[in-house]
């Protein structure tokens, strides 16, 4: 039988190594292009996948974590995903504390990957409760494993080592010097890691966070509302982001990134969730900021399948404060 080092290196073949596109678009009666990350071409479909591979495996090395051993988070959807389909598979038990308001299909899929589900509503006290009741779990049993991505350095390291080096060395393979990174903020780990690559390699490139207008949390120091960008900008500012080593806060309305994400859908065949329409926003307010020429670069960090019935398939009334309708999306093209 496969041992836990030999599964863990099986799983490394399917995460990461994700496709990088260029996506060509008119704005402002201007061509202009972005590149992304497709994070849906993880294993279980999520960039998530490369945060909870490298944690477990780090725990497994340290002996932090043994297969007798309870896997407990606390998310809001795909790291969630990606704990209880690796966990699983690796042999341990997995159990999710996350609020009553996430997906139903995101529910199913936590399900269907063997974990138990722990549903805490907003009037219970919402994803701040589920922290507190995971840290009392860990408190009161034994072999117990908290991932705790919020505040967990791998976390970082994960894209310090895989997201950041694939995206800066493909981009220079094909003569492109990268301007800015953009990153709708969860836990803080893509924007932080690979931050991190890319201004070691050159300490010029910007890092904008994005984070939900109706929400503004980061910007505003404001108190959590709900809002509809799921996957970024839980209930705090999470201890993982360290604001003094980025840039402007990018503020995105959660009606404009659904729309976006419906554009990408249906002009190009990118079938991407409600925080990839955040990025690719974002993408184009830092292409306002740092001039039409600027090389911007981003992530798009889920497929569009969880968010369907709940957001997406509804038409939503665009305002006038909105980016989405000033653009025209062109074409893609996946840089090798
Ligand atoms: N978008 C989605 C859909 C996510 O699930 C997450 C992770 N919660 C993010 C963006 C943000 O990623 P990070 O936690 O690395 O900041």
């Amino acid at each position: 039988m496969d041992t836990v080092p030999d599964k863990i290196a099986e799983l490394e073949k399917l995460i990461g190594k994700t496709p990088l596109i260029e996506i060509d678009f008119n704005y402002k009666h201007k061509e202009c292009k972005i590149y992304s990350k497709l994070e849906y071409y993880n294993y279980t479909g999520s960039i998530k996948d490369r945060m909870a591979l490298y944690i477990l495996k780090k725990a497994y090395n340290k002996a932090h974590i043994k297969n007798n051993y309870t896997i407990i988070e606390a998310t809001s959807g795909n790291a969630g995903i990606s704990f209880s389909a690796i966990g699983t598979y690796l042999g341990n038990k997995v159990e999710i504390y996350t609020p009553d308001w996430i997906s139903e299909e995101s529910k199913l899929i936590l399900k269907s990957f063997g974990a138990k589900l722990h549903l805490i509503s907003q009037s219970d006290g919402g994803f701040l409760e589920c922290i507190v009741q995971i840290i009392e779990r860990a408190n009161t049993n034994n072999n117990i494993f908290l991932p705790s991505q919020f505040s967990n350095e791998d976390n970082i390291s994960a894209h310090y080592l895989s997201t950041g080096p694939e995206i800066l060395n493909i981009l220079l393979k094909n003569n492109i010097s990268p301007s800015a990174f953009v990153a709708g903020v969860g836990t803080g780990g893509t924007l932080m890691g690979v931050g991190k690559y890319l201004n070691e390699y050159n300490n010029s490139i910007k890092l904008y966070p994005i984070e939900p207008l109706n929400s503004p949390i980061l910007s505003a120091k404001k108190e959590f509302c709900k809002h509809r960008i799921q996957g970024i900008a839980d209930e705090f500012i999470p201890p993982l982001l360290k604001l003094d080593k980025l840039h402007k806060i990018i503020s995105i309305d959660d009606g404009d990134a659904i729309i976006m994400a419906q554009m990408l859908a249906s002009k190009l065949g990118l079938g991407v969730g409600i925080s990839s329409g955040a990025n690719f926003l974002g993408c184009v307010k830092a292409l306002d900021i740092l001039g039409s020429d600027a090389e911007i670069a981003t992530i798009f960090p889920d497929d569009n399948r969880k968010y369907l019935r709940s957001y997406l398939e509804k038409t939503e009334p665009p305002q006038n404060n909105f980016l989405s309708p000033s653009i025209e999306l062109i074409g893609i093209k996946t840089l090798i």
